[in-house]
């Protein structure tokens, strides 16, 4: 179940502030406020989804298409496409997700290092 009261709700909502990196009707993404990165964002859908399947599943076609149109948008404007980056989302309990509101993280601006740590 989609919780309206998760954080990434609020900032959509503006009822907490963000810091804007580009927004469209599909999407907005903002700088992460705890950077793991030099360069650290999320890109979130503008819609009520939890998750990657729930979106994958539930956005309509526009959606899904301005979603990653914004993921697009965010790379162009942070100047990330030369040199590269890492898009991670985190899903559920296993993957550790804290927000429950679909969102993308974009890293970079540095070498982000090894994908995971070995168990
Ligand atoms: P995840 O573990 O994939 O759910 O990541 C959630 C991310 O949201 C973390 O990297 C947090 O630092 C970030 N975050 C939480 N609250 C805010 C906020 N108010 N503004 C920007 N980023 C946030």
């Amino acid at each position: 179940m989609y919780d309206t009261n998760n954080i990434f709700a609020k900032i959509l909502r503006d009822e907490i502030p963000c810091k804007k990196v580009a927004e469209g009707n599909y999407f907005l993404s903002f700088y992460d406020i705890n950077p793991k990165a030099n360069t650290h964002v999320l890109v979130i859908p503008t819609g009520p989804y939890l998750n990657a399947h729930d979106f994958a599943q539930n956005a309509s076609p526009v959606e899904q298409i301005g979603f990653w149109q914004g993921v697009d948008e965010t790379l162009e404007t942070l100047k990330l496409k030369e040199n590269g980056y890492r898009l991670i989302m985190n899903t559920g309990i296993n993957g550790r997700q804290e927000v429950p509101h679909m969102h993308m993280h974009i890293l970079g601006g540095n070498d982000i290092g090894p994908m995971v740590v070995k168990k």
